[in-house]
């Protein structure tokens, strides 16, 4: 099993960090959860084109998690001969948002109709969602994914994604603070990715930008922090705690600053790092 930070960004743009997303290979297939900015992109450096993307799974419709699910179904339509349904896994809402990001690629999907006799002949620019809810189970060819509630309230409804595959197992919470849920989800784990925020830093950010005071405010409770990923991490029994989707983007050099804040509170293997970083299991 592999584990690739495909983009450690965040809503803030960052030069060097795509918008989150992540990369789980095993059991030969290729799972993304979430997909934000410039995933296709980060896809190709990673091996792994849009078109081989077996299911995209949705931890929640905050934007800065979705904004290029339209890049994906496009890019895959268009570079695979007999293009396939793009699967998505999400949590309910999320045929309604599909349903208006296909209602904003009708243009584009005339224009390549028009040109290209192949694209005509096959079955069209389609997306198949799937609304999963806590509790439910689907498989991904072998590979088996269990949902669990996270609380990233008020954004409701959120959901993150335990995925089970040759003897190992990875949990993708998404936005969360810790809660019964996720630490169920969790549970010796052998790899937990975690989005994670500094209060330390937006501090700072509040200093410097007074007007955006109380937006920074406003996200610190509804996100773990290092510390917290780095507690669950421990409370859970998981092997190794990947940390994503800095908040505010980390900056080369800080990488050991992050680190200190989550090792007094877990003693497993603990990665960070620019978008590409990966884990094996
Ligand atoms: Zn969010
Ligand atoms: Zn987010």
């Amino acid at each position: 099993m592999k584990v690739t930070l495909t983009g450690t960004g965040s809503p803030i743009p960052d030069a060097n960090r795509a918008g989150p997303s992540t990369l789980v290979q095993c059991a030969g297939q290729n799972i993304l959860i979430d997909c934000g900015r410039g995933v296709a992109m980060r896809l190709v450096a990673a091996g792994v084109p849009a078109p081989f993307i077996s299911a995209i799974l949705i931890t929640h419709l905050h934007s800065d998690h979705i904004t290029d699910l339209n890049d994906l179904v496009t890019t895959r339509w268009i570079l695979t001969p007999e293009a396939t349904p793009t699967v998505v896994y999400g949590p309910l809402g999320t045929q309604k948002v599909v349903d208006g990001m296909m209602a904003m690629l009708t243009p584009d999907q005339k224009y390549r109709h028009d040109h290209h006799a192949d694209l005509r002949s096959g079955p069209g620019l389609q997306v198949e969602v799937h609304e999963v809810q806590p509790g439910d189970e689907f498989k991904i060819g072998d590979a088996r994914v269990i949902v669990g509630r996270t609380d990233h309230r008020p954004v409701t409804p959120t959901i993150g994604f335990r995925i089970e595959a040759e003897g190992k197992s990875v949990v993708l919470a998404g936005d969360t603070v810790p809660c019964d849920e996720l630490d169920a989800l969790c549970k010796n784990a052998d790899i937990y990715v975690q989005t994670v925020l500094r209060p330390d830093l937006l501090e700072l950010v509040k200093q410097f930008v007074p007007a955006l005071a109380s937006r920074t405010t406003d996200i610190l409770d509804y996100h773990s922090n290092v510390e917290d990923a780095a507690k669950t991490a421990a409370r859970t029994g998981v092997k190794t705690l990947m940390l994503t989707h800095y908040v505010p983007a980390m900056q080369p050099g800080q990488e050991a600053d992050w680190l200190a804040l989550a090792t007094p509170h877990f003693s497993g293997n603990i990665v960070l790092g620019p978008d590409l970083t990966s884990a094996e299991s």
